[in-house]
């Protein structure tokens, strides 16, 4: 949604493009403002990707969803250590035509420098220095990780272990999925 907002060029994702490049978190009232105009616009079937990342996203969104008496089903918590979140941002080029993000010892030959997707230029993000990371870590501990507790208490968490590989947690993620579970 921010990455939309940033390519309309709107107010809204300038700012918001200027705050994550250096590491800090996009304003609580901007967030919830931007999901709940999306889910207005789609009320019934969601999937938030990073999002809530406070207690005070969690809690308008738990108001939000109820008042259009649809509710949330389940809750991931992609689980993972510093040490590899910080080998994986390190990794990470992204292609300047598609936007899509490659891992470079997973997905491309040694000095690649071209998308395999599209053929576009690929370069490293401007945020993805250890400097940015450390503050996002901190940042995280202090406003996000309360969220597992959260949830934790609600029932809705599915804690995953993020450190496999990516066929792996995607399996995991499509069990706990079951449509017969879930109204999907
Ligand atoms: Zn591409």
């Amino acid at each position: 949604m921010l990455r939309e907002e940033l390519r309309r060029q709107t107010a809204l994702g300038i700012e918001a493009e200027r705050l994550t490049r250096n590491g800090f978190m996009v304003p609580d009232a901007t967030v919830i403002e931007l999901v709940r105009r999306w889910l207005s616009e789609h009320p019934r079937k969601f999937v938030f990707d990073g999002f809530p990342r406070t207690l005070v996203q969690a809690e308008a969104l738990e108001k939000t969803v109820s008042q259009k008496r649809s509710a949330l089903d389940i809750v991931f918590f992609f689980d993972v250590s510093d040490e590899t979140i910080f080998e994986r941002v390190m990794n990470r080029v992204t292609c300047g035509q598609c936007g899509q993000s490659f891992s470079a010892n997973l997905h491309l030959a040694p000095g690649q420098s071209v998308c395999p997707g599209c053929g576009g230029a690929l370069g490293r993000r401007a945020d993805d220095t250890p400097e940015v990371l450390e503050h996002r870590l901190v940042e995280y501990r202090e406003n996000t990780e309360p969220l597992v507790a959260y949830y934790q208490k609600r029932g809705l968490l599915w804690p995953l272990s993020a450190a496999e590989s990516p066929d792996q947690v995607f399996a995991e993620i499509a069990a706990a999925l079951d449509p017969s579970k879930y109204s999907l």
